[in-house]
């Protein structure tokens, strides 16, 4: 599964265009299939959904979902209006949103329970900052945003549950974590998982990698056992770019 969070970018010719670049590569490929994602900013959500709504394998969602389905909540956006305008998925806990908005464990873990509800998959990100890395707290840091993020969730809900580990040292930083890193706490992650869900259904949730993500850096990401896919910003943005990735990531 490879997930492009387009952040704040593209106005609707942007993303037309998009589209009909992204359409045509995909349309052309024979290879193996994957699930391809976009969460645009939620004026082009429609326009995405209206060119993709029908490929299958290439899903559209929202970049975050309020807990509550409606009321004075200036600037939030709820489960139910972000399918309305065509999302199947929700991004929740963004480090950027976790750094920047005010978001908690706790808050994460109303919007990933009201997401799954509404029945949109929920991928839901965790990862620690440059000085949890360099101080030795990735692991620590890692189970509390797990254990926090996802209280509430239980067995049912799993079906519609997706993690995104993305280290925020690794975004938009050009540095991505080595295959070697990545590809522990990745295992790590499932192993807090099994703990809290059983060690058939950790087995079965999707577990992305996101961080610097690029065509040339997937295929080593994606040979690491418990690397499912990947979350990208920035290589999502042109069409050529997140295409190759996408095809360069398809090894399993
Ligand atoms: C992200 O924002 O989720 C992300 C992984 O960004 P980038 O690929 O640009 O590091």
């Amino acid at each position: 599964m490879f997930i492009g969070n387009w952040k704040m970018n593209h106005l609707k010719a942007d993303a037309e265009n998009f589209a009909a670049q992204f359409l045509k590569l995909y349309k052309a490929s024979t290879t193996g299939a994957a699930d391809v994602g976009f969460a645009p900013v939620i004026t082009t959500l429609p326009t995405l959904a209206a060119s993709f709504g029908k490929v299958p394998g290439i899903l559209v969602g929202s970049q975050n979902v309020h807990w509550l389905e409606s009321g004075a909540h200036t600037g939030e956006i709820s489960a139910a209006m972000v399918k309305e305008a065509g999302a199947t998925f929700a991004i929740i806990g963004h480090s950027e949103r976790r750094q920047f908005y005010g978001e908690t464990d706790n808050t994460v873990s109303l919007r990933t329970k009201a997401a799954i509800s509404a029945g949109l998959r929920a991928i839901v990100c965790v990862g620690e900052t440059k000085e949890e890395f360099e101080s030795g707290r990735t692991e620590n840091v890692v189970r509390t945003q797990l254990i926090g993020s996802l209280k509430g969730i239980d067995a049912a809900d799993l079906p519609l549950l997706t993690i995104a580990y993305e280290p925020v040292w690794a975004i938009g930083t050009g540095l991505t974590a080595t295959p070697e890193i990545a590809g522990e706490v990745h295992s790590f992650t499932r192993k807090v998982l099994a703990e809290m869900f059983g060690q058939d259904n950790a087995g079965n949730i999707k577990i992305l990698y996101g961080g610097s993500a690029k065509a040339d850096n997937i295929a080593a990401l994606m040979a690491c056992q418990d690397v499912d896919g990947a979350l990208v910003g920035g290589a999502s943005l042109q069409a050529e770019s997140f295409w190759k990735l996408v095809e360069n990531g398809r090894t399993k």
